[in-house]
């Protein structure tokens, strides 16, 4: 992708854990196991598709088994490859850490371009690539439990989830085998929109810090702020549209695979989706100026920018050149090792994908529970709680008769004060409080050491850190 040279993606995470580790005392050797892939099981097998076999690659790396089961999505894409999933692998690892998801870190791939391929075509790829991990139990409830990733979604999770349950008929926690399940196969609410979602509440957290605020020149709230934003997937389209509906920010500017949007009055992000959804990009959309190389949007002037699609977007080619003084990663590895460092010493403040894509598997984590009790959340104590919510409204009300002109109940509160809360809600807010605690623990690491330069360096203190306890715990 660049012209320069730069380490591959395995190699840069691993430059910015060693930074991190070199900040920390660790037990002799200890970094090393914590730092290295465990195992990556290759696979290549034949479908016979329009009268002829054809050779799929997959993967499954396994990078920490600290804790089981193991967790990360699977992909399916072209540029699927073995260091790809490992260093996908390893910030899962460092993502489930930080966020307290009791998980270690895996990834998986396929070497596939879904568009070529019609729904059945893809529905006999998957259940073969899912049954060839799931006889090496490299897909199982307790050992490894894969989730949606770039080019998957809901339909391949449940594809997942089917034949893993032809193959397990006894075992009754199968549906627990993947997470990111469509909610009539066992998925749970908010869990399409989670990873845009955290990265909203991420955002709104970073803005509660007046300190780390000031230190990206901001003031303020998200209200008004101008934010480019690249890739409108999953991700990218949710925590937009949140931002702009929600808080107020101003979109200023989309990037596409097709090109790029620009307005600096803002743009609607729901009709930019619909018009990518119709069209097949953002090429031809009314009342933006378009350019067919989107990739120069990501150095326009801004206050937050996004970059929500693939790894390695902003590097050693770029780096020096991107204005925006807040970058939070909402795509794992937009920003290379060594425009890392580019950025750092301009005083650009990132806010790390381990932290910033982490409302995914958080949700991810709520699914899992949620298939082990075989119960929906909010279930036994929905009603109990409006009940005695009424209680406290009759009194309420009775207060409110007495008096008069003097005083009465504000005119949504009973309405809202009376409703008990439904799964959504409660996965919301599980989220919420996951993405703001989270945030607390690196912040706090990072204004109150001298030698931690920025927030990745407290991500990674935070999660290592966390890691090296549990292989501690376990005797290691
Ligand atoms: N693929 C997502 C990620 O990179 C979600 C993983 C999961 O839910 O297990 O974080």
């Amino acid at each position: 992708m660049s012209a320069i040279k730069e380490p591959s993606f395995r190699e840069s995470v691993d430059m910015m854990f060693n930074r991190a580790v070199a900040l920390m005392e660790l037990e002799p050797g200890l970094e090393e196991k914590i730092r290295v892939v465990n195992a990556t099981y290759t696979v290549r097998f034949g479908v016979r598709l329009r009268g002829k076999i054809e050779t799929f690659t997959g993967y499954r790396s396994v990078h920490s088994e600290h804790m089981e089961p193991v967790k990360g999505g699977i992909r399916f894409s072209m540029g699927v490859n073995q260091d790809e999933v490992e260093a996908l692998g390893a910030l899962m690892t460092y993502k489930c850490a930080l966020v307290e998801a009791p998980f270690g870190g895996s990834k998986g791939g396929l070497r596939i371009d879904p568009r070529k391929y019609n729904e059945k075509e893809m529905e006999t790829i998957t259940r073969r690539f899912a049954y060839e991990l799931i006889k090496r139990d490299l897909i199982n409830p307790s050992q490894n439990v894969p989730a949606p990733d770039m080019g998957t979604g809901q339909r391949e999770m449940a594809w997942i989830a089917d034949q893993y349950a032809r193959m397990n008929t006894t075992d009754i926690n199968a549906r627990a085998c993947v997470t990111g399940k469509p909610p009539h196969a066992g998925g749970i609410a908010g869990r399409v929109e989670a990873t845009g979602r955290g990265v909203q509440y991420a955002l709104r957290e970073f803005f509660r810090h007046p300190k780390d605020k000031a230190a990206a020149g901001l003031t303020d709230t998200l209200g008004g702020k101008r934010i480019v934003v690249q890739g409108l997937g999953n991700v990218g389209y949710h925590a937009a549209k949140f931002l702009q509906e929600e808080d107020g920010a101003k979109i200023t500017g989309i990037i596409e695979r097709d090109g790029s949007l620009y307005n600096e009055n803002g743009l609607d992000v729901e009709a930019v989706y619909q018009h990518i959804g119709e069209h097949g990009g953002v090429k031809g959309f009314a009342g933006a100026d378009y350019a067919e190389d989107g990739s120069k949007l990501l150095e326009a002037e801004c206050d937050i920018l996004i970059p929500a699609a693939l790894e390695s977007v902003i590097n050693l080619n770029n780096a020096d050149r991107i204005k925006a003084p807040l970058i939070i990663e909402a795509a794992n590895g937009p920003v290379t090792a060594g425009a890392d460092e580019i950025l750092r010493d301009k005083g650009t403040i990132i806010i790390p994908d381990m932290y910033a894509n982490a409302g995914g598997v958080t949700v991810s984590y709520f699914e899992w529970v949620k298939n082990l009790s075989h119960i929906r959340f909010g279930r036994m104590q929905r009603r109990q709680e409006e009940t005695r919510h009424q209680l406290l409204v009759n009194e309420l009300e009775r207060l409110d008769a007495f008096m008069g002109e003097k005083w009465s109940m504000s005119p949504d509160f009973k309405d809202k004060y009376l409703r008990g809360a439904d799964e959504l809600e409660l996965v919301r807010s599980g989220l919420d409080d996951t993405m703001r605690i989270a945030y607390q623990s690196i912040s706090e690491v990072w204004n109150s050491r001298d030698d931690v330069p920025d927030l990745r360096t407290a991500a990674f203190i935070v999660a290592i850190s966390r890691v090296a306890k549990a292989y501690t715990a376990k005797g290691l």
